[in-house]
């Protein structure tokens, strides 16, 4: 449980805009333009959907109606966690940020693919979008550090004595917040207005209604068909395997991210003090890429392993940020701005691991908290 939670009205405001966001902002623009390229991910997202659609569907399928031996049912549950996870890194979270394309109803459409594979579009805009992109890993207003009595995931949070073994439990943990998002999160968000500590509006009319089909179109796919085709002690203890499974890696890939030994955390300021920083110093302080030259991992994970040029162009798709990629280092470089990097995913994990670690033994990080 948290200690005292900072207030959270009127939001915090960072520094103005530095010569630093006047020349990456104009460094990107101009390498955008210069290539032809637009900020959206034009017919290769699209191209790219329909192969992680067909991969999903495909493997559900196939579950469903003709695996009949247990290392088929395996090798599908296993297809389908991964396609339903690539379907949320590579369609909803370009669409959720409306730089899948220039046009608002397609980014809507994929936007809410993520309500078809369990959660719900409405409730992540403002968990997201809003307070993770806005404060990311500000205690009390990132919502993705909320993760406790479980785990330790920021200084201010109360220190368990079971904390100590955190980096050695936290995967399973992971598992279990997928199936606790997809079976209660959304719905108290909605019926309390709120994440965590911060008002939501209620959604109302379409939204509500989008929000109440896409569950039911959830639990119809995901139980309901299953459950009229097999028997019961079948169908539930594989849907908690795919929901923990899917869990497990969405919640590792975005950990990979910001929760590691690189990254700083931050407390928000008290009283009315402006962060004193500006808000693209911030987001590369708190933000780090890894396996940036694994082209499998950059396919696959839809540019999450690239979410330094992610949270401060969040409106450029993903397909264009190795493109970007080297100019925002560029940049970085010229004004003595760290550009935070690990070569490979296992180092990554080794430094989440690290994290979790000196997070849970009360210890700073490597890269320590950051003045406030
Ligand atoms: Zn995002």
């Amino acid at each position: 449980m948290n200690e005292a939670h900072p207030s959270t009205n009127p939001r915090p405001k960072f520094q103005g805009r530095s010569d630093f966001a006047r020349e990456l902002r104009a460094a990107v623009e101009k390498a955008l333009a210069g290539a032809d390229k637009r900020h959206t991910g034009g017919w290769r997202i699209a191209l790219k959907s329909l192969i992680v659609f067909a991969w999903a569907v495909g493997a559900y399928l196939t579950l469903i109606l003709w695996a009949s031996s247990w290392w088929l049912v395996l090798l599908c549950m296993l297809a389908l966690v991964l396609g339903v996870a690539a379907i949320g890194f590579n369609v909803q979270h370009d669409g959720g940020h409306h730089s899948y394309s220039s046009r608002g109803f397609a980014n809507r459409l994929a936007a809410l693919s993520l309500d078809v594979v369990g959660g719900s579009s409405y409730v992540w805009h403002h968990k997201h979008n809003i307070l993770h992109h806005t404060y990311p890993n500000i205690s009390g207003y990132d919502d993705d550090l909320e993760a406790a009595p479980f785990l330790r995931l920021a200084y201010h949070q109360r220190r368990h004595w079971f904390h100590r073994f955190q980096h050695f439990y936290a995967w399973l943990i992971y598992g279990g917040l997928s199936i606790k998002w997809q079976l209660f999160d959304d719905f108290w968000a909605v019926i309390r207005g709120r994440i965590g500590q911060h008002r939501m509006p209620r959604p109302r009319r379409i939204q509500l209604a989008f929000f109440v089909l896409g569950k039911l179109l959830f639990y119809g796919w995901a139980l309901a068909l299953p459950l009229i085709l097999h028997p019961v002690h079948v169908v539930l203890p594989l849907y908690l395997l795919c929901a923990g499974l899917l869990g497990i890696v969405l919640a590792v890939v975005f950990q990979l991210a910001h929760c590691v030994d690189q990254a700083r955390l931050l407390e928000m300021p008290s009283g009315d003090k402006p962060i004193p920083r500006g808000f693209f110093e911030h987001q590369l302080d708190t933000t780090v890429n890894f396996a940036n030259r694994n082209i499998v991992a950059t396919w696959y994970l839809g540019g999450l392993n690239y979410q330094i040029e992610h949270h401060l162009f969040p409106r450029v798709s993903h397909i264009n940020y190795p493109l970007i990629a080297p100019v925002v280092r560029a940049v970085c470089d010229r004004h003595g701005v760290a550009y935070r990097e690990t070569p490979s995913i296992c180092g990554a994990l080794a430094s989440h691991w690290r994290f979790l670690k000196r997070l849970g033994r009360g210890m700073q990080l490597e890269a320590g908290a950051a003045a406030s």
